[in-house]
C-alpha cells in the first residue's frame, strides 16, 4: 500500500555545484551525502515536511543517472513513494499488469528497499517503490 511521497530525485552533474541552492538559498535542512555504490550515485538528501529531496550524481559514465543527464539533461529523475511492503505492492502492480523494471526489491540509499516500475506504465515518469530500512528512517 502507498503511504506518502518519500522523496524526489533530481540528476546533477556535481552535487557541490546544487547543494548550496537547496540548504542556503531554499533552507532546506540537509541531512547528508550517502554514496550507493550499487547504483553508482552519490546522494545528498533534504528534507522538507517528512518528504525528502535526493539530488543524485552519477559516480561512473556508466551509472544510470550519467545516461539520463547525457539524453535529457539535468533535472527531476523520479518520484518515489513509500510503501509498507515493496515485495507485496511489486506483486500487487504485476497482478494489475503493470510492466516492472524490478521484479524483486533492491537496496537503496538509507537501507530502503526500492523497486522501479517501468516509465511505459507512467507516461515517461520514472516511478519508485520504497520500503524504509530497519532503522526506521525514511
Ligand atoms: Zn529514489
Amino acid at each position: 500500500m502507498i503511504q506518502k511521497i518519500s522523496h524526489i530525485g533530481i540528476a546533477v552533474n556535481k552535487l557541490d555545484e546544487q547543494i548550496p541552492f537547496y540548504r542556503d538559498v531554499l533552507q532546506l535542512q540537509f541531512l547528508g551525502i550517502e554514496e550507493v555504490a550499487e547504483q553508482k550515485v552519490r546522494v545528498a538528501m533534504f528534507n522538507v515536511g517528512d518528504v525528502h529531496v535526493e539530488l543524485l550524481e552519477p559516480t561512473n559514465p556508466e551509472s544510470p543517472i550519467a545516461k539520463f543527464i547525457e539524453k535529457k539533461g539535468q533535472g527531476i529523475h523520479h518520484i518515489a513513494y513509500q510503501v509498507d511492503s515493496a515485495k507485496a505492492t511489486i506483486s500487487d502492480l504485476k497482478a494489475k499488469n503493470i510492466q516492472m523494471i524490478d521484479n524483486e526489491p533492491r537496496q537503496g540509499a538509507n537501507g530502503m528497499q526500492i523497486a522501479f516500475i517501468h516509465p511505459k506504465a507512467t507516461l515517461g515518469v520514472l516511478t519508485e517503490l520504497c520500503q524504509p530500512g530497519e532503522c526506521g528512517h525514511k
